[in-house]
């Protein structure tokens, strides 16, 4: 499909910008080539054109989702594995257009997505946010990302799933990182602690050893990618931090002392609790199993406390969803959950600039600024005093991506 660049000329439009603490009215921005060209008081050089009066109307970065799961199409992970690829590519690209619609431009999948969806995208196939993937996430026999039913003999026939694989070793580990580097990862995610999608591995285990977390950021690292680990206890924070890993999921149950080291480290911890709100209120009529819904009270309640915690430490946060199935629906409600302990410009910082510069795109997206991909949300109230409309999603008139309008 051919794309055509269209400049566009936005005339008097208050500004946002992902990074800094203010919203700058009357400004003009030019945008060329599907990025921000001008910004301030320009005016248009040429005649090819297109101008906008954007009076009365805001303009902020699109929202970057660092938490996402475009093949989790059934809570049931179980369930989910019995689906064919062709069904797989197929609803995973029906909820990376949903994502769009709902105004985030930039989704980071940590487990599942691949190269074929990716292509899928770039070819045009179907409209979707920029798509970064970790492909399968991996884990230890009998970790989080080990589907199979306790009452299941071992096999000889490999355990990975849609959106895991299961590997140990340090040799191993180092191989199967190669392996998703190859196919285009650019991160690769692990799991330290247990979780509650899984049917086997309490909340408090520790997995992988720390001689294969140390293997997989060795192996990540000198490829220029990064890892992503999965961790709810202190204990699995701290080894995650201590190994290299720069950006930590969840985090529900970390405590000061942890969060300090993880600041003194320049981690980043990605709180995802509108997940955990979800499944609270709809997971048994969606579908979720039950060991699920019976391991959720254990960290769902501590999510605020934990980016509290996280904020007093200095800690930078980002922003993720790790939502399921029909449960993608609420993504943007995680702005409102978080309103209960941040600001507004905290919560909109950590779902652009501070999300982009966690996946090292600073210069690329999540930013209002010259230079950066014209990703933007056009509004038509400011989002740093009407957090509620942009979470609901009255106040989204418009999604450009690349300077197109595409929602
Ligand atoms: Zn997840």
């Amino acid at each position: 499909m051919e794309r055509e660049c269209i400049n566009l000329y936005l005339k008097n439009v208050s500004v946002f910008n992902g990074h800094d603490e203010e919203v700058l009215p009357a400004q003009n921005i030019l945008i060329e080539e599907g990025r921000f060209a001008k910004i301030g008081h320009t005016v248009p050089s040429s005649q090819n054109v297109h101008t906008l009066d954007m009076t009365g109307k805001f303009l902020m970065p699109g929202l970057i989702d660092a938490h996402f799961h475009a093949y989790a199409s059934d809570l049931d992970f179980a369930k989910l594995d019995q689906l064919p690829q062709t069904y797989h590519a197929l609803k995973g690209s029906e909820l990376l257009s949903g994502a769009l619609r709902r105004g985030f431009t930039t989704v980071r999948d940590v487990g599942g997505a691949d190269y074929g969806l990716w292509q899928g995208l770039e070819d045009g196939l179907f409209t979707g946010p920029r798509l970064f993937y970790a492909g399968k996430a991996l884990s230890q026999t009998g970790g989080h990302g080990d589907m199979r039913p306790p009452s299941l003999e071992p096999c000889a026939c490999g355990s990975s799933g849609m959106l895991t694989k299961v590997v140990d070793g340090v040799d191993n580990i180092r191989a199967a990182a190669r392996e998703e580097l190859r196919r285009g990862a650019s991160h690769i995610k692990v799991f330290v602690s247990g979780g509650i999608s899984s049917p086997s591995d309490p909340i408090w285990s520790l997995q992988y050893s720390d001689p294969e977390l140390e293997a997989v950021v060795d192996e990540v690292t000198r490829r220029g990618a990064y890892v992503v680990a999965h961790a709810y206890t202190p204990e699995a924070i701290a080894r995650s931090v201590k190994a290299g890993i720069r950006s930590i999921e969840h985090a529900n149950l970390i405590t000061p002392e942890v969060a300090g080291e993880a600041q003194a480290a320049g981690a980043f911890v990605v709180p995802t609790l509108i997940t955990y709100d979800s499944l609270g209120r709809y997971g048994h009529e969606t579908g979720a199993p039950d060991t699920m819904i019976a391991k959720l009270d254990e960290v769902a309640s501590k999510g605020l406390e934990s980016i509290r915690i996280c904020r007093e430490a200095g800690v930078k946060i980002g922003f993720g969803t790790d939502l399921l199935g029909e449960l993608h629906k609420f993504q943007r409600q995680e702005i409102l959950l978080r309103s209960k302990v941040e600001t507004p410009f905290q919560i909109l910082n950590s779902a652009t600039a501070v999300n982009a510069e966690l996946m090292g795109l600073e210069r690329e997206i999540g930013i209002i600024q010259e230079g950066t991909f014209a990703d933007f949300l056009m509004l038509n109230t400011n989002p740093l005093q009407e957090l509620s409309s942009l979470a609901n999603g009255e106040a989204i008139e418009a999604v450009y991506q690349s300077g197109r309008r595409v929602g």
